[in-house]
């Protein structure tokens, strides 16, 4: 425990300044100072994980770093905007180097990716807690909200749900023949940027699948004041879920387990046909409030929602 709060920011997580040219003062004052263009919006979204809830004490610090970062960024593409800066708020239990240049490494690398410039934070002693907040811009009116979809718009999905959910069971002692993708889906997940930029001008709404679809859906569905059928029978599953669901019978995994970090969102159908981003359709949004659920030719009932804190 010998560097400093100071050398350790220092030494972990001050770079050079990435390519973003809207960024003009990062890590080193008391504020970080950004522009914002002309006919653009500012957006701006927190999301913070804590040990033993939202991960496991013995997670590798590389993983976290990566998984911290794309929680957030996935919240911008959910309304379809351009991550160009975050600040990170660490409060560490110890000063443990290695660990620190794992975690830092993961973050890192993956703010490379996306060009975002870690602008500032905070470091402070205390049980493990990882804060995040991201910064990205969207043309003045285009952000895709939740409250946007109408009575016959088509449902979409980005990509395959359940694996995240199936990595949690691998982790807790479920036995599968090919854990690896079903595991990176669960530790490094990947924000859509790039679907939820070429989303929004088509989209009515969207939303990021964090705490699974039937409770992020149900989002879009009480912001827009509307319904919704999803056919399971249509959702895009892996070879992994499909193989867990015939050997357990729980099909509804795909439809709760949380972490996905695919987006979800509503077209219209004039629309559907101007999509250019990898999807696939799994219901429809109706008049009636609720949402339905058909399986194997039948409306099912969904045992739990999806996961909330304090309940
Ligand atoms: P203040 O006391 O004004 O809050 P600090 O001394 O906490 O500022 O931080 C010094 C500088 O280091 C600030 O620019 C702050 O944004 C940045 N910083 C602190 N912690 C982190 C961190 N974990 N990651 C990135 N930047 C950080
Ligand atoms: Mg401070």
């Amino acid at each position: 425990m010998s560097l400093s709060e100071f050398d350790l920011i220092e030494r972990f997580f001050v770079r050079p300044r990435l390519a973003n040219p809207l960024n003009d003062l990062g890590i080193g004052d008391d504020c970080a100072l950004l522009r914002v263009p002309t006919g653009y919006q500012l957006a701006v979204t927190t999301d913070t994980m804590v040990e033993n809830v939202h991960f496991f004490p013995q997670v590798n610090p590389r993983f976290l770093g990566h998984k911290l970062l794309a929680v957030n960024l996935s919240d911008l593409a959910s309304m379809g905007a351009q991550p160009i800066a975050v600040t990170l708020a660490l409060t560490l239990p110890e000063v443990n180097a290695a660990w620190l240049s794992e975690f830092a490494a993961g973050f890192l690398q993956l703010a490379q990716q996306y060009q975002v410039d870690l602008i500032g934070g905070d470091t402070t002693q205390g049980p493990l807690t990882l804060t995040v907040q991201a910064l990205g811009i969207v043309p003045q009116g285009l952000a895709m909200r939740r409250s946007g979809a109408k009575c016959g718009d088509l449902i979409y999905v980005t990509g395959q749900l359940g694996d995240a959910g199936l990595g949690l069971k691998i982790i807790q002692g479920y036995g599968c023949t090919n854990p690896q993708s079903p595991l990176a889906q669960f530790h490094i997940p990947q924000p859509q940027v790039t679907a939820g930029l070429r989303l929004r001008d088509i989209a009515s709404a969207c939303v990021d699948i964090s705490d699974g679809l039937a409770a992020d859906l149900g989002h879009i569905l009480t912001k827009s004041a509307v319904g919704a059928t999803v056919n399971v029978d249509t959702l895009p599953l892996s070879g992994e879920v499909k193989t867990y669901i015939a050997e357990t019978g729980d099909w509804q995994m795909p439809l709760t387990a949380g972490d996905d970090y695919q987006l979800c969102f509503t077209v219209s159908p004039e629309r559907a046909s101007r999509l250019t981003v990898p999807c696939w359709k799994i219901g429809v949004i109706e008049a009636e409030i609720g949402l339905k659920i058909n399986y194997l030719g039948k409306t099912q009932v969904l045992q739990s929602a999806g996961y909330e804190h304090f309940s």
